[in-house]
């Protein structure tokens, strides 16, 4: 089992780890060639408490924290992300318990936190662990999703009309909206923002709007290409 500063890690704001042999993860996690030896460490924040602890200052305020702070509590461990990482990370969430199925706009709930919870850190360790084990507060496998019986008032919150509860999200419509001027949902998900599950987990404001604002440049760069 690798050595883990379980305390460092919380003090740091993940609030859950899940440690699993390489070779247990399923083909369908991997995006190129898997590893079938050492151990697979994941790491996620849910709630507010991660961003409070970033430098607000930096250029990449939760990447570097989460950087950071991984290899403050696992020191041997070969940080797969923030990076190149050779997992999808939804699907991962998924795995271990983390998140359902996406929802209408698009994001995995889980049970308590909503959408208020994600991968910060995946690192891989050369050491073997016995059989994988997941760290509280965790969800049985697999989470049933909060979705199934919600009277989904995140469709109407969505002001380009860009959900509907039986498909995935219209990419399209809902990029257009986000890159209009003065948008609503340039810094924010008004969808996200309506969903009543985890509420109190919501982030806070400006952690919404540092995430919402750094994905705007790729998808105005998406939306030429699909123009
Ligand atoms: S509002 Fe309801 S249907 Fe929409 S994402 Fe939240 S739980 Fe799912
Ligand atoms: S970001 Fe705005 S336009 Fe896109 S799904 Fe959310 S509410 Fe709809």
């Amino acid at each position: 089992m690798p050595a883990i500063d379980l305390e460092a890690l919380q003090r740091f704001g993940f609030t859950h780890h899940a440690v699993t042999p390489a070779a247990a993860l399923p083909d369908s996690l991997w995006l190129g060639s898997r590893r079938d030896h050492g151990s697979v460490v994941a790491l996620a924040a849910a709630g507010p408490q991660f961003w409070r602890g970033v430098d607000h200052n930096a250029a990449h305020p939760v990447d570097e924290h989460a950087k950071r702070c991984t290899q403050a509590a696992l020191p041997t461990a070969h940080l797969w992300y923030p990076g190149d990482c050779p997992l999808i990370l939804q699907r991962l969430m998924q795995h271990v318990g983390w998140s359902g199925l996406p929802g209408p706009f698009g994001m995995g709930l889980h049970p308590q936190y909503g959408s208020w919870i994600a991968v910060r850190a995946v690192a891989w360790m050369p050491e073997a662990t016995a059989a994988a084990t997941t760290a509280s507060p965790l969800s049985p496998q697999p989470v049933n999703s909060p979705c199934t019986h919600c009277p989904a008032p995140c469709l109407d919150a969505c002001p380009a009309q860009a959900l509907s509860a039986d498909t995935a999200p219209d990419l399209h419509a809902c990029a257009q909206h986000r890159c209009t001027e003065a948008s609503s949902c340039a810094e924010q998900c008004l969808a996200r923002n309506a969903c009543p599950v985890g509420v109190e987990y919501r982030y806070d404001a400006a952690q919404t709007a540092h995430h919402y604002r750094y994905a705007l440049p790729s998808i105005r760069a998406w939306l030429i290409g699909h123009d």
